[in-house]
């Protein structure tokens, strides 16, 4: 399947997500019951998953978001710039962040160190997509939906140079990587 300018191919099926979101959704609904938790997602990558893991939530909870600035590209993941949109007061809050994807783990180490500096009771992190042997700062991720190998993935959310995003299922890529200036992912 071509996306843009790049073939990829089948990776994660509409239906194995949403069965692996249901349970995330359980398992989050139990573990934050009577905590009031305040769900922060990473946009843009991240709007689908959330949309969809918050209908399997079942306990009262607030969801908020937050994006930032930072350049990608296939191989490189940049230096996160700015963080907008914590404005809520996570004082005292039980705040899990949803990603769709921790790759090196940069990112997150950037949004979580930033997160903290509001003194929340306690900051979890849920990411529909981890690639362990991609991982380069040691963050803990507490919810996982799928650990994949380190290998570009489009669709549900995640993009390829902007496209890709309205894809109900992952792909990932079935060409080799080129390691050039070109391959820019687009931003979050
Ligand atoms: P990290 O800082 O962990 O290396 O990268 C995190 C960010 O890079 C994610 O939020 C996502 O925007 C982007 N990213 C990492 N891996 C992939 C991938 O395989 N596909 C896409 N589309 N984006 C990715």
């Amino acid at each position: 399947m071509l996306v843009k300018d790049k073939k990829f191919k089948r990776y994660i099926s509409e239906s194995a997500l949403k069965q692996r979101i249901e349970e995330l959704g359980r398992q989050l609904s139990e573990d934050y019951a009577g905590k009031n938790p305040l769900f922060i997602a990473v946009l843009n990558g991240a709007f689908m998953f959330a949309a969809d893991l918050m209908r399997e939530i079942d306990i009262p909870s607030e969801i908020s978001f937050i994006k930032f600035t930072s350049y990608h590209n296939m191989h490189s993941t940049g230096v996160v710039d700015q963080i907008i949109g914590i404005e809520e007061d996570l004082r005292e809050r039980h705040v899990v962040v949803i990603e769709d994807i921790v790759d090196t783990g940069i990112t997150m180490t950037e949004v979580l160190a930033e997160i903290r500096r509001y003194h929340p009771a306690s900051v979890e992190v849920v990411a529909l997509l981890t690639k362990p042997k991609a991982l380069q700062r040691p963050v803990s991720i507490k919810y996982t939906g799928f650990e994949i190998e380190p290998k570009f993935v489009v669709g549900y959310g995640l993009d390829y140079d902007g496209y890709g995003r309205n894809l109900c299922e992952i792909l990932i890529l079935d060409e080799p990587e080129q390691s050039d200036e070109n391959g820019d992912w687009g931003t979050e």
